[in-house]
């Protein structure tokens, strides 16, 4: 028996190791593959509001660069580490040939925990991890974007602090702005789009009319929330959704809009009215047809995987599901929607968001939404067209199918020097 894969980094390694054989990859490309391209750690020294300097550590990691400039998101959470940000930035880059946009993968974070800090001290710890990661950073580069624990405003703040560097306004180096400094619209919802449009791409291929398909959400931020709402509008019923402190579940279903309004108040999902209490185990264990996990990775595992009783999981997080946890669901013939398909909604937009600030020409919502539509149904059709003629498992496909276009892309460019 194989050890469990404990670290995200060993879950994306297996995941790749597992996508060569099949493939059959030349060993040097794999070996590349296996690698980060670059990895960062800084030191972000920051002024606490009580006068005091706090040290934090910080990450920016650069795992390939063969298909375009590197692209991915800066998280801030307490558990972030080097491991963690390399299987994010590998994710990316399949994420990203998946999608067809040209970048490669990369991913940042601060090890910190951003509920327990003041909007000051964002902003000057921000300020700094920009200005160390600074020389890494740039629109042909490498462009962060939002993740867990960051926002639009964090992003204004990197954008500015970059720009103030080069002495003239650069909205490309960062994505998911605010719209007043050069954001698209459609990019806040956009992950959550995408997981709509996968959804619903994954029923009509199962013959699975939309009307009575129960949903559970588990995480409740830039992902989960809107997904409640446009799950709702493509005629799901969305019974369960959690946060960090819990779960809430309504057999009859959730109202998006007022569940909204009680979150923005009360600061969490819990308490919601008309509607019974759940542990976050207890969620990803909901009678359901379809399970969003939309939080942290890791979190569907060999100790819990026997007791979904979903029948689909479209991964709207990051590495929700470990590769023990993965064989268990093929066993029992739970379809697993892949993340590195399922939330490529999101680097999509950014991708639309860098291009029209790049031509000073902005897009209405319409034309995103019908061009992420378009990139999102492709992707998955491509991704669908490799598990069956490989009869593999979508997460299986889906990484062949990214890992390929990048062995494609690095072969064609030859091993520098
Ligand atoms: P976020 O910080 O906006 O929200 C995270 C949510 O998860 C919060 O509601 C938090 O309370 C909840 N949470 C944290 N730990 C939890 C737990 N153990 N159980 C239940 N809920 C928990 O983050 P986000 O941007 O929504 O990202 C969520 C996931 O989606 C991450 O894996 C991220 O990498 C991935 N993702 C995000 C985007 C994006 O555009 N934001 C794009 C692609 C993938």
């Amino acid at each position: 028996m194989s050890q469990p894969h404990t670290s995200p980094w060993d879950s994306a390694l297996a995941q790749l190791d597992e996508a060569a054989e099949i493939m059959q990859l030349e060993s040097g490309v794999h070996q590349v593959l296996r690698a980060p391209k670059r990895t960062l750690s800084v030191s972000v020294p920051t002024r606490m509001d009580d006068g005091s300097v706090k040290v934090f550590t910080g990450f920016r990691v650069h795992h390939s660069t063969s298909r375009g400039p590197s692209k991915g998101g800066i998280r801030y959470h307490p558990d972030v580490d080097m491991d963690e940000v390399k299987a994010l930035a590998m994710w990316m880059t399949w994420k990203c040939a998946i999608v067809n946009i040209p970048y490669g993968g990369a991913k940042g974070g601060v090890v910190c925990t951003p509920e327990d800090m003041s909007r000051h001290e964002l902003q000057r710890m921000t300020r700094r991890y920009t200005s160390e990661i600074l020389p890494f950073i740039g629109p042909e580069k490498d462009i962060p974007a939002p993740d867990v624990g960051t926002d639009e405003q964090i992003m204004a703040w990197m954008m500015d602090t970059y720009s103030m560097v080069m002495g003239y306004s650069v909205p490309g180096v960062v994505t998911g702005k605010p719209l007043s400094v050069g954001g698209s619209l459609g990019r806040a919802e956009a992950t959550s789009r995408g997981v709509t449009y996968v959804t619903a791409a994954t029923l009509q291929q199962e013959n699975r009319p939309v009307g009575g398909i129960r949903v559970a959400i588990q995480g409740y931020g830039k992902v989960g929330k809107p997904a409640v709402q446009l799950l709702e509008e493509l005629g799901c019923t969305v019974v369960a959704v959690s946060d960090v402190n819990g779960g809430i579940y309504n057999e009859r279903g959730l109202n998006p809009s007022e569940l909204a309004a009680h979150a923005e108040e009360a600061g969490t999902v819990m308490g919601f009215k008309d509607a019974d209490s759940l542990t976050n185990e207890e969620l990803l264990a909901v009678d359901c047809d379809i399970l969003v996990p939309a939080a942290m990775e890791g979190q569907l595992t060999e100790e819990n995987a026997a007791k979904v009783q979903a029948s689909i999981i479209v991964e709207g997080a990051n590495g929700p599901t470990t590769p023990e946890a993965d064989a268990i669901f093929n066993d029992r013939g739970i379809l697993v929607v892949p993340d590195i398909l399922a939330n490529s909604g999101g680097v999509t937009v950014s991708y639309f968001e860098w291009v029209q600030g790049l031509q000073a020409f902005f897009w209405d919502e319409d034309e995103v939404n019908n061009e992420l539509k378009l990139i999102m149904e492709r992707a998955y059709n491509d991704v669908l067209g490799v598990a069956n003629q490989r009869n593999v498992s979508l997460r299986t496909a889906a990484t062949i199918l990214g890992v390929e276009r990048v062995a494609e892309a690095h072969r064609t460019r030859g091993l520098y020097p």
